[in-house]
């Protein structure tokens, strides 16, 4: 294993009687990257993260993060790792201070809440409750919980679904800040602009298998060479720059 490599994969195979969820698949996360994967409902993602994630069994394979075996050591795994949380736990009738208290106790950390929630720009809502928090408010809250342990890897799912066009850039930019900080990121996520936009390198699975991984720009650059054009002449702008430009620059939250 060279010294950047973060998390090792090796032949991992994951299987639910008879139907193979994860086929053999093999893949390194480099330190401090934001690694990307892709692929369609059904194609292996979530059950990946969640056995990298010590939160599900593994058929067969190998995995180690940061050095620790996933078979012998899943309690240090579970220390340097944030894992985002789905929404619907948090208890809606708390403060976010008061929220961000239980989470690091839970953890059994002397976390700060308030600097937590500065990190993601969330320090006025502090006496607000989860239940009042928009969309892209509530994401920027979870994902500041997968940063209570100070952990060197978050695993993010879908963190942009269902938010607006502003609100989706400033989650991408509080994903950046959070990876130039030297946290490694490993998020899932359907929309392609976002991982082309976002992610240091992309694995895209289908039916259990890896198919392609590479940085999102050498992935393009092989499709161009093999002669793929698109159907028309892209214009300079698309409807979402329109949108952005008419209900201004300014991130939503
Ligand atoms: P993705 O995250 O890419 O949408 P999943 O990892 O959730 O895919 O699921 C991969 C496949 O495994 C799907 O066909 C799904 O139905 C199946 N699957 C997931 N969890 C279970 C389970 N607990 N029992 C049986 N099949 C499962």
């Amino acid at each position: 294993m060279t010294n950047d490599v973060i998390i090792c994969v090796k032949n991992l195979v994951k299987t639910y009687g008879n139907f193979t969820a994860v086929n053999g698949i093999s893949f390194d996360v480099h330190k401090g990257e934001i690694f990307g994967l892709l692929g369609q409902n059904g194609a292996g993602k979530s059950t990946t993260l969640e056995i990298i994630e010590t939160l599900r069994d593994k058929t067969s394979g190998e995995v180690t993060v940061n050095g620790y075996n996933l078979d012998n050591e899943p309690g240090q795994i579970k220390k340097i790792i944030g894992v985002q949380l789905q929404t619907s736990g948090f208890y809606p009738n708390l403060y976010l201070v008061e929220l961000m208290r239980l989470f690091a106790g839970l953890y059994n950390r002397d976390a700060d809440p308030m600097h937590l929630l500065k990190l993601v720009n969330l320090e006025e809502k502090a006496k607000s409750k989860f239940k009042e928090l928009s969309g892209g408010q509530k994401q920027r809250f979870s994902i500041a919980t997968t940063l209570i342990n100070d952990p060197l890897i978050v695993f993010l799912d879908e963190p942009t679904t269902g938010l607006d066009p502003q609100a989706r850039r400033n989650l991408w930019q509080l994903i950046r800040d959070v990876r130039d900080k030297g946290t490694t990121v490993i998020l899932t996520t359907h929309y392609m602009d976002e991982a082309e936009a976002l992610c240091d390198r992309v694995a895209i699975m289908d039916a259990g298998n890896i198919i392609a991984m590479d940085t999102p720009d050498r992935l393009i650059d092989r499709l161009v060479e093999t002669g793929f054009e698109r159907p028309k002449e892209v214009k300079k702008a698309n409807l979402e720059d329109v949108f952005i430009y008419l209900t201004g620059h300014e991130f939503s939250q």
